[in-house]
């Protein structure tokens, strides 16, 4: 009997690597993590902490402290190094800093003869993952940013809030597009327990469909909500990054909106950015296309837009 364990990397072991590290010990994914950063003492430290929970999770995972030589045999390397955005930033004003990081990741990476996938979350996460498509050579299957999926599961905590607490996992609903200011809501396409979401707000006193537009501003800024209070966000992309794994690795075929390589999808090319995608054992087996109504078409293109200035700046 052949026995496949489980292994993934995980670069930048800073609040977000850390978090995804827990998030993967604490459901069991993976039989052995390895923590690589720059800061030797802080990846040792995390490993250390992981290693002492172990004993009260329910699978044995080994974490180890480790180098890019290691990520020869690893499933998935997970890339979360890099600078948070300050208040006051927006995520692309990181792109400059992010991509030198990624220079100094990728590269060692595929040296070692690494062929699994790489899931990002270093921001901004959909030009970052254009950028590693790039550089990997791997192919656009295998190269997954987390994208609007994070977003995804704010709009639904908000979307179950002002339906008076609905269960998140019975609303249909995705914040495509980029990761950041201009995401957006197919909300023609949004349904709860199979009813269209627009009729039932018309049904409803709490919603006008005036405020739906409030609704994606305020999922666009969650995050900054939370770091005016505590200075980063973690948690919510620590799972993020663990439900992306586990739809892989157990083969799910589960739709999440990651951060995708379009080549036509909704009439766009050359540009990465959050669409519902099934994923798989083949990574993203396919992307979802919704059937999108004019002003939500101009809305998701306008996103591929501001994409596309950013990734020009790589210069490929
Ligand atoms: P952090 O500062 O806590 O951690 C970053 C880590 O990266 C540090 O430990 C640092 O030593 C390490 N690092 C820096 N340069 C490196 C290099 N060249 N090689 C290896 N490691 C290196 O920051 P954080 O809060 O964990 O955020 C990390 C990234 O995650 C940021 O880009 C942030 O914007 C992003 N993020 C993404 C999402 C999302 O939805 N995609 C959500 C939250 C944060």
């Amino acid at each position: 009997m052949s026995i496949k364990s489980r292994k993934v990397a995980i670069i930048g072991t800073g609040l977000v690597g850390s978090s995804c590290a827990y998030a993967l010990v604490n459901q069991g994914i993976c039989e052995e993590i390895i923590m690589i950063d720059i800061n030797k003492d802080r990846a040792k430290s995390e490993a250390l902490d992981l290693m002492h929970s172990v004993e009260y999770m329910s699978l044995r995972t080994k974490i180890r402290v480790g180098s890019y030589e290691d990520c020869n045999d690893v499933d998935a390397v997970v890339i979360t190094a890099g600078p948070p955005p300050q208040p006051g930033q927006t995520r692309l004003d990181t792109l400059e800093v992010s991509v030198k990081i990624c220079n100094s990741i990728v590269e060692p990476v595929m040296k070692s003869g690494f062929n699994g996938f790489f899931i990002l979350a270093s921001n901004p996460v959909d030009v970052i993952s254009y950028h590693v498509l790039k550089l990997s050579g791997l192919p656009k299957n295998k190269v997954i940013g987390t994208g609007t999926a994070l977003d995804t599961a704010r709009l639904k905590s908000i979307i179950s809030e002002k339906l008076g607490g609905i269960d998140t996992k019975s609303i249909q609903a995705f914040a495509m597009g980029e990761h950041g200011d201009s995401q957006m809501v197919p909300w023609s396409c949004v349904t709860v327990a199979g009813e269209s979401f627009l009729k039932l707000v018309s049904n409803y006193n709490k919603i006008e469909e005036d405020n739906l537009d409030d609704i994606v501003k305020e999922t666009a800024k969650a995050g900054w909500e939370i770091i005016n209070g505590k200075g980063s966000t973690y948690y919510g992309i620590g799972a993020t990054v663990v439900g992306v794994l586990k739809a892989i690795f157990h083969d799910e075929k589960k739709v999440i909106p990651v951060s995708a390589l379009l080549e036509g999808e909704y009439e766009q090319n050359d540009v990465y950015m959050g669409v519902p995608s099934i994923l798989g054992k083949n990574g993203i087996e396919k992307i979802i296309e919704l059937d999108m109504k004019e002003k939500e078409k101009y809305e998701f293109n306008n996103s591929a837009n501001i994409l596309k200035e950013y990734i020009a700046k790589l210069g490929y």
